[in-house]
């Protein structure tokens, strides 16, 4: 089986209990939720990541699993100022905590650091991954400096300018709902 379908069916408590890390690179073609965000994407565009689980014991009790994934990636995303790519990095790094049902992750949600996560039979490591990084993505990408200066002609450099600052009402409120 190859790494990246086992990240995608894996065996969390066998990972834990192993303890050797996975350290992956994933096209970002292969993250269909995340390259849809994509303006123009690079057939090598990449996220690297890497995940290692362990077990952690307390007193009396079955040792619990945990995960540590963290991932980078830099995605091309559309400017909403000039409508151009801006290369948007992206990074995330996340310690999770496996828990036995829905209700156990509700109940002890508020009180723990870590994020808490339902124990599969198959987990989804690269999904959990891909919504990381969706959850990182800025709300307005722009670039600092936009490449190409807005267009201004004598006289309306005021207007135009002012209008050049902001961002593309249209666009930041179809990012919003895609949010949700
Ligand atoms: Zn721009």
């Amino acid at each position: 089986m190859s790494k990246s379908l086992q990240a995608h069916r894996l065996n969390m408590q066998a990972f834990a209990q192993d303890g050797a890390p996975l350290v992956e690179t994933t096209l970002l073609q292969n993250m269909e939720r995340l390259a849809q965000e994509a303006h123009g994407l690079e057939p090598d565009s990449a996220v690297q990541w890497q995940a290692s689980g362990e077990l952690r014991g307390r007193e009396g009790t079955e040792p619990e699993v945990w995960l540590h994934l963290q991932g980078k990636t830099t995605i091309p995303l559309t400017c909403q100022r000039c409508m151009g790519a801006v290369a948007t990095p992206l990074e995330m790094d996340q310690w999770y905590r496996f828990v036995a049902s829905e209700d156990i992750a509700m109940a002890e949600d508020d009180q723990s650091e870590e994020d808490l996560l339902v124990m599969e039979p198959q987990f989804d490591l690269l999904a959990l991954l891909e919504d990381e990084l969706l959850m990182a993505l800025p709300l307005v990408p722009m670039h600092e400096q936009c490449p190409v200066a807005p267009r201004l002609s004598v006289g309306e450099d005021g207007i135009a300018g002012v209008a050049a600052e902001k961002p593309n009402p249209f666009a930041v409120l179809a990012r919003l709902k895609q949010k949700k």
